[in-house]
């Protein structure tokens, strides 16, 4: 087999006379989530490709490639979408063929570089057909729980930021963002979970991207009663520390500070959130001017404040009261929303913590006694 893929790979990369002009595919990444998987190639600008479909095949055809054989390596996976993988050469295209175990929406568009990733990418995305997915879900919920018996618990949205593609911020010794929000939401929610007339909901239960909008959405269908993103935060200088908590601002930031960190996470368009961008501002936008907002600054203040005094028990505070910003996430009309950034991932010692399960737990349970004295 393994006499077979270097032979392979020597036709993959070696078989064309066009060397110079070709395109580069640099890496090769999937993120699986339960509506769709999402395959990314690192490549080129100006990158040729095609997407055709059949009914359980996804050809993917690359004009004019060049693999690079740590590429090739990562190539073959599977997941509860795609069967298997193979690459075929026509000339001088490069063709990537899926089989997949179900019919599934094909988009596909180009990404341009960010801080994260220096290539441009080719972003394909196998979507559930949407009409079968909510049918299921419904009835499943009917069977469950008649309505009569969920209404009277209160529904805590829990965000851990990023995922997938976006890996958030990275810490001084390469730890990522969106394993530790993860970690640390899962750990709230088993608390909330545990706690009569309190119910749990995360946006996110794996490692994949879920957009900001969508992150909104959710906590709407599921008529949230509050809305908690939890991050980890970074900046250049390795000395800063500390827990702090934003809120919901409609202006947008109200210091310098909050509005760099507003343009970090207000990322729809760099990590394949793309999908209707422009409607889903114009949506949210109408919605956020539909209800009462005073309320809900209040709120999530009183929210803020709560959950900033119980991580002041366990670490420090970067920030001693709330702040503003313009965050997309917190743009849930009507629900108190609150991000917070559990500590500094870009402080070599507040990264070992954040990556400390015992810590984690703490800081879980620090937010969580921020949210039940918010109810008392
Ligand atoms: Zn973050």
């Amino acid at each position: 087999m393994r006499q077979f893929l270097i032979v392979l790979l020597s036709y993959l990369c070696l078989g064309s006379s066009y060397a110079d002009n070709r395109t580069t595919l640099y890496d090769f990444r999937f993120w699986t989530s339960p509506e769709r998987t999402r395959i990314v190639i690192d490549v080129e600008k100006g990158v040729r490709f095609s997407i055709k479909k059949d009914k359980k095949k996804v050809t993917l055809s690359v004009k004019n490639a060049k693999l690079l054989s740590s590429t090739y390596d990562k190539l073959f996976f599977k997941d509860q979408r795609i069967k298997k993988t193979n690459i075929r050469r026509d000339k001088n295209t490069l063709l990537f063929l899926f089989k997949t175990l179900g019919d599934y929406t094909v988009k596909s568009y180009t990404l341009k570089p960010n801080k994260k990733y220096k290539h441009h990418r080719l972003v394909v995305d196998l979507y559930d057909k949407k009409s079968k997915a909510v049918k299921k879900k419904t009835t499943k919920q009917k069977i469950k729980k008649p309505l009569s018996a969920k209404s009277n618990k209160k529904i805590i949205l829990i965000d851990p930021g990023h995922g997938g593609e976006d890996p958030g911020a990275i810490g001084y010794k390469h730890s990522r963002e969106k394993y530790i929000t993860l970690k640390i939401a899962k750990k709230l929610a088993k608390k909330i979970n545990q706690t009569k007339g309190m119910k749990a909901i995360l946006t996110r239960r794996g490692d994949y991207y879920v957009g900001l909008t969508k992150r909104i959405r959710i906590a709407q269908a599921n008529n949230a009663s509050l809305f908690i993103s939890i991050h980890a935060d970074a900046v250049e200088r390795r000395s800063a520390k500390g827990a702090s908590v934003y809120t919901l601002s409609e202006r947008g930031g109200s210091t310098q500070f909050a509005r760099r960190l507003e343009r970090s996470q207000n990322t729809v368009n760099q990590f394949g959130g793309i999908e209707n961008l422009v409607d889903k501002d114009k949506y949210l936008n109408k919605i956020l001017w539909d209800f009462s907002r005073k309320d809900r600054d209040i709120q999530s203040q009183k929210l803020g404040f709560k959950i900033l005094k119980q991580m002041s028990r366990i670490g420090y505070l970067y920030k001693k009261t709330p702040q503003k910003a313009g965050f997309v996430v917190l743009k849930t009309p009507a629900i108190p929303s609150v991000l917070v950034e559990t500590a500094f991932i870009s402080n070599p010692n507040e990264e070992s913590r954040l990556n400390n399960p015992r810590e984690q737990d703490k800081i879980a349970n620090a937010i969580y006694k921020g949210i039940l004295n918010y109810y008392k």
